[in-house]
Order: structure tokens, then C-alpha cells, then sequence
């Protein structure tokens, strides 16, 4: 009988979580040790997905399987290039899996994007969702007005979580530090800043309708930035969510600006940001009208602005290399082909395609990848590298402190309990979430 073959994976989220479910199943013996530089598991699930979409987060009972399968390890608050290296990785396992996500904001790179007030959809993201690196942000929304940039699902989560009063995110796991700044922001204009035009929004129709049943939201639309049709030449699918979110986009253009909704959310569209304005906190957002040329937007010759006391840019993401990592700095993302970095390397997810696709998309690409490590196995001679207990020695004499499987259970148990009604209230400093962790297993 052959060793068993001995598989690291970098990334405890969708796309780790999917690849291990895939190499487990496929590959009867193999010793499968997840790793995430946080005591929590479930990456984007936890920490990205929006708070109110709790229906979303149901994968998570899916990961919590595979995690707890034999043959699998999870070795949470385990960071390379903290703790362990990705050449310590290389020597000990067989195969190798790089799903780190992207969590990098993009930059916008124009003037004032240092201002106070000014902030990536990542960051803001992290803060609200309780992701312990991001707690401390603390971001400004003592204002009238917030300019969100970008047109794609993200910049929706983060207007809707700001329109939605107390009550309407009662159901939700938003953070108890977000949800004490969002009752106290004064916000009462959002502005929600799309380059291109409504055709060309990145947003799905659910996502975008959702603003139609905000009770204190006034959804304001110029009806003459919307096309009477949509053109010929836009591929099939892409032409029907155009279609779907045009039908909503007319439908608050035709509602106007009902005068007992104290919160306004502006959809501009053609609008490409120039600079962010302000003496040392940000005040005002200038933008140029914009065309679209063959996909792109062109300058339309016309700037204007809009006040903007906090802006937020959801203008996508990059991913973060530990040193060493094979990297394409230029996308942002681990240098790869197909999924193969180098030999007995893969990576799966935002990290291999950059930051596209909900989580169905990453599991097709995690089993694509798990079939093409497979395919690779059967060609050469697994099971010979030493595996994880050569990084559990490191570990142990490094003084770092992995969560196991058990150790994330607690957690998990310790949040739903301070839930009080909700799904959970979590845990946002790393003392707090290694304090649960190991209090059960004393
Ligand atoms: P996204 O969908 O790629 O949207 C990014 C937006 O930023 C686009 O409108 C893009 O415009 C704009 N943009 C990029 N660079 C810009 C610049 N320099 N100036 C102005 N605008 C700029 O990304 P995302 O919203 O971060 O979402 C990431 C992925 O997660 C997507 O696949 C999304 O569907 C998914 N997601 C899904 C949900 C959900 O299903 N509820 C929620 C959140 C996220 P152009 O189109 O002109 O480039």
C-alpha cells in the first residue's frame, strides 16, 4: 500500500474549505491540514458575506463537515511567514494549495485618497464584520453624505447595511461596534458611484431591487441616464441581468424622492472619480461625466461634484503574498497556470482568478484545480514528504498557538450563545477568540 499523500492548504474559505472536501473524497488516506492565519474558519464567508444575508452564510454547516472529517486538520491563527514559511510548507507536504482570498483593497489612485474619511470596501468590510485586523478602524460617519465608488454587489452591501435602520438588521450577525456606529451616523445622502453605465453595473438584480424595501430608503435614479433598450452585441446572460436591473432601476426612477424617507440613495451613473477634496478629512468627491466607448469609459470633457464627508471605494481586490509566494503583481494575485504555481503548488479561488465570482463559481475552480492535482499525483510519487508533523514541531517551538477544529467549535458555541436572538454576536480580538477556543478543552 502506498504512503498516504500529505496535503497543506492555505486558506480556511470557500475555496480551501471545497479543495479539501475534493481531495478527501478523492484520494481515500490523504492527510489533509487546513491553514488560516485566523482562529476562524470560513474566510469571505465569515468576514466578507454581508451580515443581513445570513441565508448566504448556510455553506458554512457544508464546511464545518469537511473540517471535521478524518484526515482533516484545521490549524487556525497559523500564519506563513509568521509562524511557518511557504518553503517549511513545500518541504513537508506532498501537495500544496494556496487559497488566500484577495483582501487587499484596490487603490483608486487619485488625489485625496489619504484623506481622513477615505476608505477601501475591504477595510470597511473587515470593520463591520468583525475580522480582529479590522476592528480598530473605526471609520467616520459623523456626516451627511457618503460616496460609495463602484457599481458591483459590494458597494450594495455597504449602502444597505447604512440604510437599513436598527430594527431592520435585528436578524442580522452584524458586530455590536457597527451596529452602535450605524445608529449613531447621521448619514442622509449615499451616493453610489458607477464609472460606466447602468448597463454595465456589476450589480445582480436581487441585491439591487433590495433598496425597493428599505423602509426609511429613498432610492433616487436619474430617469434619462437609463437606455430606452438594451443594445445589441451583450452576451446572452449578461443582457438578461441588464434587463432585470434596468426593470428595477426604472422602477425607482418613477418613484421619485417620497419626502418621509430621511435617507437618500443616489445612483449616478458615467461618473469617473477625478479626486477626493478636503482640508485633511474628506468633504467633497469631483467627478467627470463619462461616455462608454467599446466597454470603456471615456472622458465626457464635464466635471461636477458631490459632498462626501466619508468615502468608501468597492472598487475590488488584490491578494496579499507571504514571502516567497510566486506572485503577479501586476493582477494582484499568485502567479499560476491553470491553477499550477510550481510543482506540487497549486492555488484555487480570488487568489488564483482574482476577486470575481460568488461561491458557487469558486467551488467549480476549487474542483477544477483538485482534479488537475489528481491528475498530477497519478504521474509521480506521493506520499514522500515528511507531512504535518514536521510543522506542528515548528510550531510548538515557535510558541505559536493553532485552534483546532475543537477549538473553532467552541468558539462557534461562545458566539451563538452571546447571539441573545441574533445568529451570533462574534468574538473580534484574537485574545478574546483564543480564550474560547481552548476554554472547553482545559
Ligand atoms: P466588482 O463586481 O468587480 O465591482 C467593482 C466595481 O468597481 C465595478 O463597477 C468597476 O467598474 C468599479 N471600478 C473598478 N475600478 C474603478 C475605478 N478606478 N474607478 C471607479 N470605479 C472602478 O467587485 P465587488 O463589488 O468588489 O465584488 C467582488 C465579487 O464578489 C463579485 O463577483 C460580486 O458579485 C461578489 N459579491 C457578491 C455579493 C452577493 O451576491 N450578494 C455580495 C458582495 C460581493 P467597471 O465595471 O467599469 O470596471
Amino acid at each position: 500500500m502506498s504512503a498516504p499523500v500529505n496535503v497543506a492548504i492555505v486558506g480556511a474559505g470557500p475555496s480551501g474549505c471545497y479543495v479539501a472536501d475534493a481531495l478527501g473524497r478523492k484520494l481515500p488516506g490523504a492527510r489533509i491540514d487546513i491553514f488560516d492565519r485566523l482562529p476562524t474558519p470560513f474566510g469571505l464567508v465569515r468576514g466578507g458575506v454581508a451580515p443581513d444575508h445570513q441565508g448566504t452564510k448556510n455553506i458554512s454547516r457544508q464546511f464545518e463537515r469537511t473540517l471535521g472529517k478524518d484526515g482533516v486538520r484545521f490549524l487556525g491563527n497559523v500564519a506563513v511567514g509568521r509562524d511557518t514559511s511557504y518553503e517549511e510548507l513545500k518541504a513537508a507536504y506532498d501537495v500544496l494549495v494556496i487559497t488566500i482570498g484577495a483582501l487587499d483593497d484596490r487603490r483608486l489612485g487619485i488625489p485625496g485618497e489619504n484623506l481622513d474619511g477615505v476608505y477601501g470596501s475591504g477595510r470597511f468590510v473587515a470593520w463591520y464584520n468583525g475580522i480582529p485586523d479590522g476592528r480598530d478602524l473605526e471609520p467616520k460617519l459623523d456626516g451627511k453624505s457618503v460616496a460609495i465608488i463602484g457599481n458591483g454587489n459590494v458597494a450594495l452591501d455597504i449602502a444597505r447595511l447604512l440604510g437599513k435602520t436598527p430594527d431592520e438588521l435585528a436578524t442580522s450577525d452584524l458586530c455590536a461596534h457597527a451596529r452602535a456606529a450605524f445608529a449613531a451616523a447621521q448619514v442622509e445622502d449615499i451616493w453610489l458611484i458607477g464609472r460606466r453605465g447602468p448597463l454595465d453595473a456589476s450589480f445582480t438584480t436581487a441585491e439591487l431591487a433590495e433598496f425597493g424595501e428599505l423602509s426609511r430608503v429613498a432610492t433616487l435614479v436619474d430617469a434619462t441616464a437609463l437606455p430606452d433598450t438594451i443594445p445589441d452585441g451583450m452576451a446572452d446572460e449578461r443582457k438578461k441581468i441588464a434587463a432585470r436591473n434596468l426593470e428595477v432601476l426604472r422602477g425607482y426612477a418613477a418613484r421619485g424622492d417620497p419626502d418621509d424617507r430621511p435617507l437618500r440613495v443616489h445612483f449616478v451613473f458615467n461618473a469617473a472619480p477625478l479626486a477626493i477634496q478636503g482640508e485633511g478629512r474628506a468633504s467633497e468627491l469631483l467627478l467627470e461625466k463619462t461616455r462608454v466607448e467599446h466597454g470603456d469609459a471615456v472622458s465626457g470633457g464635464e466635471s461636477f461634484s458631490i459632498p462626501a464627508d466619508t468615502v468608501i471605494s468597492a472598487i475590488g481586490y488584490r491578494s496579499t503574498p507571504f514571502p516567497d509566494l510566486p506572485f503577479d503583481a501586476t493582477r494582484g494575485v499568485v502567479a499560476n497556470s491553470e491553477g499550477r504555481v510550481e510543482a506540487g503548488v497549486y492555488t484555487a479561488g480570488w487568489c488564483k482568478r482574482g476577486p470575481q465570482g460568488v461561491v458557487p463559481a469558486n467551488r467549480a475552480d476549487a474542483l477544477a484545480v483538485a482534479d488537475l492535482i489528481i491528475a498530477d499525483l497519478a504521474g509521480g510519487q506521493p506520499g514522500c514528504k515528511p507531512g504535518g508533523a514536521q510543522i506542528d514541531s515548528l510550531l510548538a517551538q515557535r510558541g505559536a498557538r493553532p485552534v483546532d477544529f475543537a477549538g473553532w467549535q467552541n468558539i462557534n458555541a461562545a458566539e451563538v450563545a452571546a447571539g441573545q436572538g441574533r445568529p451570533r454576536e462574534k468574538l473580534v480580538r484574537i485574545e478574546e477568540l483564543l480564550a474560547a477556543a481552548n476554554f472547553a478543552q482545559r
